[in-house]
């Protein structure tokens, strides 16, 4: 078993619904099992400031799938859940985003997969959520998550009350 670090985000339709969905879905992946799961947050929108909010949330799992089949078992979940019905026929857009963060302490460098993800130390989005659950992680390459997550602005980040 391989202790592995998905990073969820949506933000469109009900994004706090889909976030706690897919996490729960993780555990119904097979050989995985969910152990971890940080609160969700709210993320502002970067880029193109007409989108909503980003709802985003870290999930930890412990595994038996090797990376390849974890990752194609993400993005099948992505499918699943990351459309909806639009009522005039067509499907919407995708809704979710499931990124294979960590796994175990691996650096892998395939043409479909790199790990760590190669933006997770620069990302307040995903550094956040992971210093409330995990602040000891060592991301290969990058240091303490703890210590990542000083390196970033985290403003506008917060958790959501549901
Ligand atoms: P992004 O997450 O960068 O916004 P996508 O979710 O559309 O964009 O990108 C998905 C593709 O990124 C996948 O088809 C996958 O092969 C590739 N990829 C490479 N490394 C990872 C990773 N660590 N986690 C998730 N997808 C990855
Ligand atoms: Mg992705």
């Amino acid at each position: 078993m391989v202790r592995a670090w998905i990073g969820l985000g949506a933000n469109l339709g009900d994004a706090a619904s889909t976030v706690s969905a897919a996490i729960e879905a993780l555990d119904g992946l097979a050989g995985t099992e969910l152990t971890r799961a940080s609160l969700l947050y709210a993320s502002p929108a970067w880029g193109n400031q007409d989108q909503p909010p980003f709802v985003n949330a870290v999930a930890c799992v412990q595994t038996e799938l090797p990376p390849l089949a974890l990752l194609d078992a993400l993005l099948a979940l992505e499918a699943g859940f990351g459309r909806v019905r639009d009522p005039a026929v067509h499907w919407g857009p995708r809704l979710l985003d499931l990124d294979l963060l960590l796994y175990g302490d691996q650096v892998i460098d395939l043409p479909r997969l790199q790990v760590p993800h190669p933006y997770l130390h620069q990302r307040a989005f995903v550094l956040v959520p992971l210093a409330e659950v995990a602040p000891d992680l060592v991301i290969p390459g990058h240091g303490r998550v703890r210590d990542a997550v000083m390196q970033v602005t985290a403003s506008g980040i917060v958790p959501i009350r549901r």
